[in-house]
């Protein structure tokens, strides 16, 4: 089983060489607190944490599972201590307004937590991940007695939230969800319904659930314009703001899956439940894409913690197994058997898993800073730019990095060869529990809608030439990240960088010409395109960290192999990965033509 180790080296050089994030917080009130010692004392406390605890019950988890037991679901062993031990240790509030209990940190400094948790035991960390969601949500469009009655509980970590959307019958077309609100006298309302695969849905970690429930009036409009977002907690609270009487939020099952055995999922059913508006009428959805925006940048971090997880299992297992000779001689003679990370192939594994996971995580603390100036930026216009870069790469966060994670997960099984498959060493379930990643949140076929078809076509791709133009300049030699010292030596990534630039907006203006000819068009090329969007995001970051690391080998340093090791998986990624591009940029430019010619009737003679 890979026992997890936090890649502190790495996170360090993303965080403070490459994004200078103490330069980046003086932008912020909140940043000021965010000192080198304060960063320091975050990762190495919650490293403690993740390491000791969280990780030892990342197999047991699995294998115990939750139960459902007179109606309440019990989580699988050490995972209702392991969540004491976090909420006392603040970990929950972090980012969050002090007002409401948060010790007020910049966002970013969240995500090296989120990225520790996550990788550690993904299952567990679904708990507290639903929670910053609801969190964010009624921080962002709660009134202020919302604020004090739940987003102080949630922040604290005594009570934990949900996202309650789907229903049996729809999952991504929303506009279709039945569950009712029936306005009270009192301004509350009285919902009911039934919400399926809600995660974190019941469970004994905490002994009150705040459901965050979208759900429509009587006479709201039909699709989308009708849905309302509410507060449902499944206790209401007493007058004192604790928990109090049963709100008829009951579990109707607990689902079976294929993997996160340790996260429930659960069927809801609300019963004439009272429930509190939030935000305006009609306009849940607009407030949900605030859970669902935070709820997709976290599930793309599922995709490189699984790979950076399937990676340290994977390099370990490399380096002892054996197996035949190196073609090119002998490499371990005093060995009867070479172990088999001398093999080409291999090392095309584990450089793949490497480049994803690191690679992910750059694009991940860079989107993390863009939510910094979302929270804290004093002045409208950097905040409303925030939100338009960072609309802008989600979909790509959250798509690209799940199909790349659940390709990094499988390669581990592949280097442990047939022990891959065996659940001892727990690498298949690595595979199992990252594979729901490209389906929640929105499947990878919806983000690549949401990419081509809102982000560029009817967005007029404002964010999109803005992240194309940063990257020009970068090549240009002209980037906020590297001094440029060591051009000379970045030459031929940033030439095929700037080309494939150059492409990226060709392709996406040829599209929406396409698009004005016939709508499939978007359709048939949008995963295609996000995939290939993903690659060249990620080509950027790469090139930024080899020229970062060229910087840091040429003024001196006692870690050459770490920077060195920087530099050539940024080569490998540029000769092996990226070209993956040319593949996707056939496809998308192939047109609709092939996927609509073929009759429904004449799929399958059966
Ligand atoms: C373990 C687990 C946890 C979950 N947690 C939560 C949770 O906490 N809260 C919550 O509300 N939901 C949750 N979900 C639900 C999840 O978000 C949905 O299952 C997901 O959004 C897909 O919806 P669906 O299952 O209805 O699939 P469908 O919408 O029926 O889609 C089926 C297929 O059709 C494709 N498709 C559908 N429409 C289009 C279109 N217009 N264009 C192109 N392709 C399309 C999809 O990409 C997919 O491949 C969870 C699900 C699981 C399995």
């Amino acid at each position: 089983m890979p026992q997890y180790k936090t890649p502190l080296r790495d996170m360090k050089f993303v965080f403070n060489e490459l994004l200078n994030a103490q330069e980046h917080y003086k932008n912020f009130e909140a940043g000021k607190e965010a000192t080198p010692d304060m960063v320091d004392a975050i990762l190495e406390e919650c490293s403690k944490l993740c390491e000791n605890v969280l990780s030892p019950l990342y197999q047991s988890g699995d294998q115990e599972g939750c139960r459902l037991e007179g109606g309440k679901v019990i989580t699988p062993a050490g995972f209702k201590e392991a969540y004491e031990e976090y909420i006392a240790g603040g970990w929950q509030g972090i980012s969050h307004p002090e007002e409401y209990g948060g010790q007020g940190l910049p966002l970013s400094l969240g995500i090296l937590k989120s990225e520790m948790v996550s990788t550690a035991n993904w299952s567990w960390g679904m708990y507290p991940g639903l929670s910053m969601g609801a969190m964010n949500t009624i921080y962002m469009h709660g009134d202020e007695q919302q604020k004090q009655t739940y987003l102080t509980k949630l922040t604290e970590g005594t009570w934990t939230g949900t996202m309650c959307l789907t229903e049996p019958q729809c999952g991504t077309d929303l506009g279709r969800i039945t569950t009712k609100a029936v306005p009270n006298e009192d301004g509350s309302y009285h919902v009911t319904g039934t919400k399926m695969f809600i995660s974190a849905g019941d469970h004994d970690l905490t002994d009150n659930i705040v459901h965050i429930v979208l759900a429509r009036l009587p006479d709201a409009p039909k699709g989308t314009r009708g849905i309302s977002l509410f507060i449902v907690p499944k206790f209401t609270p007493d007058a004192q703001g604790n928990t109090g009487e049963f709100n008829h939020v009951s579990v109707g099952s607990l689902e079976e899956k294929m993997g996160i055995k340790g996260s429930s999922t659960c069927v809801l059913n609300f019963d004439q439940s009272q429930g509190y508006l939030i935000g305006e009428l009609n306009q849940g959805l607009n407030c949900m894409f605030t859970f669902m925006n935070t709820a997709r940048i976290g599930t793309g971090l599922q995709g490189a913690c699984a790979a950076e997880l399937s990676f340290q299992g994977a390099l370990a297992y490399a380096k002892d197994r054996l197996s035949m000779r190196s073609l090119s001689g002998k490499k371990a003679p005093e060995k009867n058997a070479d172990p088999i990370i001398v093999h080409p192939d291999v090392r095309r594994m584990l450089l793949t898993q490497k480049a994803i996971a690191e690679g992910g995580r750059a694009m991940l603390y860079f989107a993390a800073h863009k939510a910094d100036f979302l929270m804290g930026a004093e002045i409208e216009e950097q905040r409303a730019r925030a939100d338009d870069d960072l609309g802008f790469l989600t979909p790509i966060l959250k798509a690209f990095l799940t199909e790349t994670g659940c390709e990094a997960a499988n390669l581990g099984v592949q280097v442990f060869g047939g022990h891959g498959y065996i659940k001892e060493w727990g690498m298949e379930q690595i595979v199992r529990d990252t594979r729901i990643s490209t389906l929640y949140e929105g499947t990878t076929g919806i983000q690549a809608l949401d990419l081509l078809g809102r982000k560029i076509l009817l967005d007029k791709g404002v964010a999109f030439r803005r992240f194309s133009k940063e990257i020009s300049q970068y090549c240009k030699g002209k980037s906020p990240y590297v001094s440029g010292k060591c051009r000379g030596k970045m030459k031929s990534m940033t030439s095929e960088l700037s080309s494939l630039n150059l492409q990226w907006k060709f392709v996406a203006v040829r599209l929406v010409f396409n698009a004005m000819r016939n709508k499939d068009e978007v359709g048939a090329a949008s995963v295609d395109f996000l995939m290939y969007s993903g690659y060249i995001v990620m080509a950027y970051f790469w090139a930024m960290m080899a020229e970062k690391a060229s910087e840091a080998l040429a003024a001196g340093t006692e870690e050459e192999g770490f920077y060195l090791a920087k530099i050539q998986t940024a080569e490998f990624y540029f000769a092996r990965i990226l070209q993956r591009t040319k593949t996707h940029y056939a496809a998308m430019m192939s047109g609709a033509k092939n996927l609509m010619q073929i009759e429904e009737k004449n799929f399958a003679f059966l």
